[in-house]
């Protein structure tokens, strides 16, 4: 695509950057096929081709962006499939970023719309506000149904129970049960330890197992959540937190990989390398880009020790970041089998669930159709449970569905020697 950038526009890098991906964009539409939003909306522009045309006009324009053109950018999920299919390679995720960033900047929102982003950007990225929001939502949400959109799209995605606050948010060393074969850092997370703590004592209990030893630097926030919502400063902080503290353990004893289990953050944690380009800390987020892994990644490495052999049914729904983002398809399906269990995919397995870090809660009505459009073909599946690589969709899905919903690494735990996911605990008789 022919781009009209101005030379003081190209000086800056996210200008030079967003140049080189508009400039390799064909206009061809193969991209538009697995897109979600135009599949729902028909719209050229809630297509990924129509949103590269929007963004490539809306940065070279100096007026400030136009309210249709936030609208459209704003009804994309991020969810990375047109990425898979096109014929260029654009990196649209990096183009969708500078665009966020710039309608944070330039555009001001309706005031309801920025108070609710300032207040998801204060709340989610941060255990103990989140914790305290939940207990709220769990009070209303009997009555979700009388409020108004955005609400109650906030108030559904609430668990009915919350864990207690656990131990994992402090600086700690797990060491392998056995001979140390690796010393792994595992991000804890933020929102995820507020609603979730099974996720990571699994993860930490089938590493340790495997001769892993695991460093806990720090309860945080990766920088995902704000970065989806062009909030640079903040998403930049979280992540140089993150960056420094885990520098200091690999010129410390090493690490031989950062591991993640919220698929979501470990597309931005291997993206640090770009974010930080033009930073003094370059050569430093680069190497943790190099380190981090999907906790599926580092069990396909291990050998895993299987005890058990669950007779289930299981639904594997692919996220979005760990497919599309992180373009790992197949290897968590292959670790589920390997450990006997029966995987099944829905028919529509590169669709969204909707969730999309922020997006079901500031885009609740497509969110809310994207979760029903998935939770009835992974039930068409007939599961006795549904395995799921990140927090946000096993959320969004268990606000839609009453089939289980597990972590994969829960299962993996679980065969291993680990106990039964606590919420197979309605599944009945299930292992052999
Ligand atoms: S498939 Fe790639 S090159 Fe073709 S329109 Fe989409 S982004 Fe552009
Ligand atoms: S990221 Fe997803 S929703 Fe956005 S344009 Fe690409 S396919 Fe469509």
């Amino acid at each position: 695509m022919q781009t009209n950038f101005t030379p003081e526009q190209l000086a800056k890098p996210a200008f030079a950057s967003s140049n080189v991906e508009l400039s390799a964009c064909l206009q061809c539409d193969y991209c538009a096929s697995n897109c979600p939003t135009y599949q729902m909306l028909g719209h050229e522009y809630d297509s990924p081709r129509g949103r590269v045309f929007l963004i490539k006009e809306m940065l070279e324009s100096p007026q400030r962006p136009a309210d249709t053109t936030v609208e459209h950018l704003d009804r994309c999920l991020s969810c990375l499939a047109c990425m898979s299919t096109c014929p260029s390679s654009v990196h649209y995720m990096h183009l969708m970023d500078h665009a966020r960033a710039h309608i944070e900047e330039h555009y001001r929102r309706p005031f309801k719309e920025q108070l609710l982003r300032w207040m998801l950007a204060k709340v989610l990225p941060h255990p103990g506000r989140f914790r305290l929001a939940m207990r709220g939502a769990r009070w209303l949400k009997p009555f979700s149904p009388l409020m108004p959109g955005r609400l109650r799209g906030l108030v559904a995605l609430t668990p009915h129970k919350l864990p207690p606050v656990g131990t994992l948010n402090r600086r700690q060393v797990l060491p392998a049960l056995g001979e140390r074969e690796r010393r792994v850092a595992l991000l804890t997370g933020c929102a995820q330890t507020a609603v979730n703590s099974d996720i990571n004592e699994a993860t930490i209990r089938i590493l340790r197992r495997h001769g892993c030893e695991v460093v806990i630097t720090h309860a945080g926030c990766c920088g995902a959540l704000t970065h989806h919502m062009g909030k640079m400063k903040e998403s930049h902080a979280a992540a140089e937190k993150n960056i420094r503290a885990w520098m200091a353990e690999i010129n410390g004893k090493g690490l031989d990989a950062v591991i993640v289990n919220t698929s979501g953050c470990g597309t931005v944690v291997k993206d640090y390398g770009y974010m930080f380009r033009d930073h003094p800390l370059a050569a430093s987020a680069e190497t943790i880009s190099g380190l981090a892994k999907d906790i599926s990644e580092v069990l396909s490495e291990l050998e895993l020790t299987h005890k058990s052999v669950p007779k289930l049914r299981i639904a594997y729904h692919a996220t979005c970041s760990l497919q599309f983002g992180q373009r790992i398809r197949y290897t968590p399906m292959k670790l589920l089998k390997a450990a006997g269990f029966t995987v099944l995919e829905p028919r529509d397995a590169h669709a969204c669930c909707g969730f999309a870090g922020t997006y079901a809660m500031v885009q609740p009505e497509m969110a809310t159709q994207l979760r029903q459009r998935k939770v009835q073909t992974l039930e068409q599946i007939n599961p006795d449970a549904i395995a799921v690589g990140n927090i946000g969709c096993m959320m969004q899905i268990s606000a839609g569905s009453q089939v289980p919903v597990v972590h994969t690494v829960e299962l993996l735990d679980w065969v291993t020697g680990g106990p039964m996911p606590q919420a197979l605990a309605s599944v009945g008789e299930v292992s052999g």
